[in-house]
């Protein structure tokens, strides 16, 4: 028989969905902290699946995103659950939209990273901290599967890809040390021998490949306790990290998006379906990020659009001085590759994101149609 779930003061009984708040503290000027949540019971046993947004801010679409998907969602051919925390950093995603031109990081009410103090506190912790110990405690702790949505920030638009962070396979130590400014707690790393390791690596990549984007950033590092994703992985929670989307826009990307996060569910057998899946997808290990030096205007060449294969040494766009034209900056791909994030603000600033290039000579992995 299944059971209902809590959440905060919120009971939803199987085959029910519910909206809701969880409360976190008051501002000086009496400005309630709450964070919105959505969460969808099954009628049936099944997986429970965190889909989580705006960890970095001003990174809103993959709250449009998981809005569209769980409105493809009937609660009654639903197993297990969805819990939804679409605005997980809710005053970053108030405030944050106008500091440079790719929007703020940070939490304005303590400049503080809500992805880098996971577990959280919820005694003498900084808001964000207890931001985050709400968040965990109430909400992903139930859950056993996390999706971590970020989108190409305020100033590019991005496709759907995948971006598993996985535990080292070599003979890197398994979880990265010296958090330096003391916040981040280790937890659950007791008892995690390789098998556990190998076993978790091995349901991130399938989950990465069945999020179906046509490229899949594969990334082996020591887990960093202090991200979202790398304490999930500690506490035995599968964590995948996707991109989709950027600058505030509603394009293809958006609906593509869903897609990708309703074949996360067919995956795990919670709905009915065959998973949407490109005719080509590719695995690779290595991405580069183009940031620019120079500030100016942007000025991007036709061709380089969303998809667009590059070679290397063609010219992406052009930062120009806005009064005399004098080319301040040629942006050339670094790599040859498929260009996953592309800039879609002329202004920008030094480090402005110009480009997200998947390497195409670094490709591990590869499924086709063809
Ligand atoms: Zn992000």
């Amino acid at each position: 028989m299944r059971e209902s779930i809590q959440v905060g003061s919120t009971t939803i009984k199987p085959g029910e969905r519910a909206y809701g708040y969880l409360p976190v503290g008051v501002l000086a000027a009496r400005t309630e902290v709450r964070i919105p949540f959505q969460v969808v019971n099954g009628a049936s046993d099944g997986p429970r699946v965190c889909l989580e947004s705006t960890l970095h801010g001003w990174e809103p679409m993959g709250a449009e995103i998981i809005r569209r998907a769980m409105l493809r969602i009937d609660p009654h051919g639903l197993r297990g659950a969805v819990y939804c925390l679409p605005l997980a950093n809710p005053l970053s995603v108030e405030f944050g939209g106008t500091v440079e031109s790719s929007g703020m990081r940070v939490n304005p009410a303590d400049v503080l990273d809500l992805n880098r103090v996971w577990p959280g506190k919820r005694v003498n912790g900084w808001l964000t901290e207890q931001m985050a110990y709400v968040l965990w405690n109430e909400v992903i702790t139930q859950c056993e599967y996390l999706i971590d949505m970020h989108d190409g920030t305020g100033a590019c638009d991005e496709l759907p890809v995948a971006f598993p962070h996985a535990f080292p396979s070599d003979s890197q130590p398994a979880v990265a040390g010296g958090i330096a400014d003391g916040i981040g707690a280790v937890g659950g790393t007791e008892g995690l021998t390789h098998e556990k390791m190998a076993e978790m690596n091995r349901q991130i990549r399938e989950m990465a490949i069945a999020f179906g984007s046509s490229v899949i950033w594969w990334r082996e590092h020591p887990a960093n306790p202090a991200m979202l994703s790398g304490q999930a992985m500690l506490n035995g929670i599968v964590p995948l990290v996707v991109e989709a989307g950027g600058a505030g826009i509603i394009d293809d990307t958006i609906d593509q998006g869903a897609e990708c996060l309703l074949n996360i569910l067919k995956h795990l057998e919670m709905i009915a379906g065959d998973p949407v899946l490109p005719k080509r997808q590719i695995m690779v290990e290595n991405y580069v990020v183009y940031r620019s030096l120079a500030g100016g205007f942007y000025l991007q060449e036709p061709e380089i659009k969303l998809g667009a294969e590059v070679k290397k040494g063609q010219v992406l766009g052009r930062v120009l001085d806005p009064v005399t034209s004098e080319v301040m900056e040629t942006c050339t791909a670094p790599i040859n590759g498929i260009i996953i994030s592309r800039r879609v603000r002329m202004p920008i600033n030094p480090g402005g994101y110009i480009a997200h290039i998947a390497d195409t000579d670094a490709v591990i992995w590869e499924r086709s149609n063809r």
